[in-house]
């Protein structure tokens, strides 16, 4: 199904489209299958897999209007009513994006409609679904979890004789997910914040372990070179973004997709080529070290040597459920020397989105979807790449990195010293400390990356993090926190209650309250 749809999406995209368009240009009667309306919700930039929905139904002679990203929930129904659309589809990808098509069901709900909502996106899911978002919607409400199985649920929505029997069965189901989470059994209780606060791991604090960076402050790529960045991408999630599944190089001679795959690869790398020669995207980069110091769960940044001066404080979260019984709790504030030590952390932001708007709408005045999609994938593949790349410079400056040996394989299984833990991924699930992140590095005038409501980074090909340097820093899962924990936090953000509940719902061990069914702890 999945590498059907793949090999119709280049056919049909590049021969089909214009083929068709002219045909409604004569005013001739197309007859769709019906209408459906596409949109990334408010807050969110990420659209890959939205567009390869949004193609595949094309394919399948469905009108798709396609609202692009950050779409607000008024528009959404106002384009609904205008183009009497007969399906929606939200997409999202960050976290905070669930909370935004909580709100879009319900303003549906309440302006009256009764038509099929699909949801779709990374951070979704059919539980997330059925339990936050159907019960706001009595239109029926299905998760979609990739573009092949999209054409069979707008399939069976769309035809009178299939709808109201698919519609009850999927109802049924998620009645069940329900009862299921409703009826789970109750799970070890958390560890109480105090006490997990005193499981932290203790770290060794040497010579040996606190590395003195070559410079302090911040540095600027302002137009890093493409070529170099080839050799770091990392291949896997790019058929990934395809919907192959499969790791590379393996995928290419895999016996089911690896012709689809070897095919998108060859397309892939013609257009990176291209990319590359041409000069049609710029890379750049901001990164840099500060004198640091940990503060309980809290990372104090210094301006200067004296460290007398507060540049930022970052605030971490710590797990409550710990891997093992009484194994550590971890915070990534761990992996930073206490007071008494002279430690140091890094800080990144890097894009290669600069420039891709103009060579998609390229692509989409040629009605030429594919290659809109490819380059979107190979923009994404190079951050990744120059995220990459910029740990390994800044692991050099940071002296350790100077005898790393590692082919490239090895930096992508990122097999060196230190981490680069990313906001919002589950070290540090709390989005809104981009902000601290930005402003420390003041991304949006160095290098042209800004913060959406949600905080998603646009252009949607960025990569920001944080570099911890300490030989046993590690990734982790802080996974579920207590309301205990959650006022603490607030208490050292300087914000309420209600503010992070919003912001780590899917974080939340518990209901909040004054929320009922906004939260998305599932
Ligand atoms: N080579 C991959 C890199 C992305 S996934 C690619 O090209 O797509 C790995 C990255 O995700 C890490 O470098 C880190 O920035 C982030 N990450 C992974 N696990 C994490 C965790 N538990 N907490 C925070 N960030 C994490």
């Amino acid at each position: 199904q999945v590498v059907k749809s793949a090999r119709v999406m280049k056919k049909a995209v590049a021969l089909l489209i214009p083929h068709m368009e002219a045909e409604h240009g004569d005013g001739g009667e197309r007859r769709y299958q019906g209408t459906i309306l596409l949109a990334t919700v408010k807050g969110d930039v990420h659209d890959i897999g939205k567009n390869i929905v949004g193609v595949v139904l094309g394919c399948n002679n469905y009108r798709i209007i396609d609202l692009g990203v950050m779409v607000p929930a008024e528009k959404i129904i106002g384009t609904a009513v205008a183009e009497e659309v007969d399906v929606i589809g939200l997409s999202g990808l960050i976290t905070p994006s669930l909370h935004e098509m909580i709100h879009v069901a319900r303003e549906i709900e309440r302006n009256g409609f009764e038509l099929p909502l699909l949801i779709g996106g990374a951070t979704t899911s059919r539980r997330h679904t059925a339990i936050k978002i159907e019960p706001g919607y009595h239109g029926p409400t299905v998760y979609v979890p990739d573009a092949s199985r999209a054409v069979e649920v707008v399939g069976n929505l769309i035809s009178d004789d299939l709808r109201p029997d698919y519609a009850r069965r999927v109802r049924e189901d998620y009645r069940r997910v329900r009862d299921t989470y409703e009826n789970r059994t109750p799970r070890l209780p958390l560890v109480p914040f105090g006490e997990a606060c005193q499981r932290r791991p203790v770290l060794e604090w040497s010579e040996e372990t606190i590395a003195v960076p070559e410079f302090t402050g911040v540095r600027v790529d302002d137009d890093f070179p493409l070529a170099a960045l080839v050799s770091y991408i990392d291949w896997t999630p790019f058929f990934t973004a395809w919907e192959l599944r499969g790791r590379y190089p393996a995928i290419l001679e895999d016996a089911l997709v690896g012709g689809e795959a070897r095919k998108l690869f060859d397309d892939a790398r013609d257009l990176l080529r291209d990319i590359v020669d041409r000069r049609l995207l710029r890379a750049r980069a901001a990164w840099g070290f500060f004198p640091a110091q940990a503060n309980g769960n809290d990372i104090i940044l210094y301006d200067g040597a004296a460290r007398s001066e507060v540049l930022t404080t970052f605030h971490m979260l710590r797990q409550q459920r710990p891997r093992s019984a009484d194994g550590p709790c971890f915070a990534l504030s761990d992996f930073v020397g206490p007071e008494g030590t002279r430690d140091y952390i890094g800080a990144f932001t890097v894009t290669t989105g600069i420039g891709l708007d103009e060579l998609v709408a390229g692509y989409e005045a040629d009605h030429d979807d594919y290659q809109a999609i490819m380059a979107k994938a190979l923009a994404d593949r190079l951050a990744e790449a120059l995220a990459e790349n910029t740990h390994q410079r800044a692991r050099r400056a940071w002296g350790y990195g100077q005898e790393e040996d590692l082919e490239d394989e090895g930096l992508i299984q990122e097999k060196y010293r230190g981490i680069r833990p990313a906001p919002g991924y589950p070290a540090c699930p709390d989005h809104t400390e981009k902000r601290r992140l930005f402003d420390l590095l003041e991304v949006e005038r160095r290098i042209g990356v800004d913060l959406t409501e949600s905080y998603a980074m646009n252009p949607a090909s960025s990569v920001a993090g944080l570099y911890f340097g300490h030989p046993g820093a590690r990734y982790f899962n802080v996974g579920k926190i207590g309301r205990d924990q959650v006022e603490d936090y607030a208490r050292r953000k300087r914000t309420t209650v209600d503010t992070i509940e919003r912001w780590l719902a899917p974080n939340l061990d518990y209901e909040p309250e004054g929320q009922p069914g906004g939260n998305t702890a599932v």
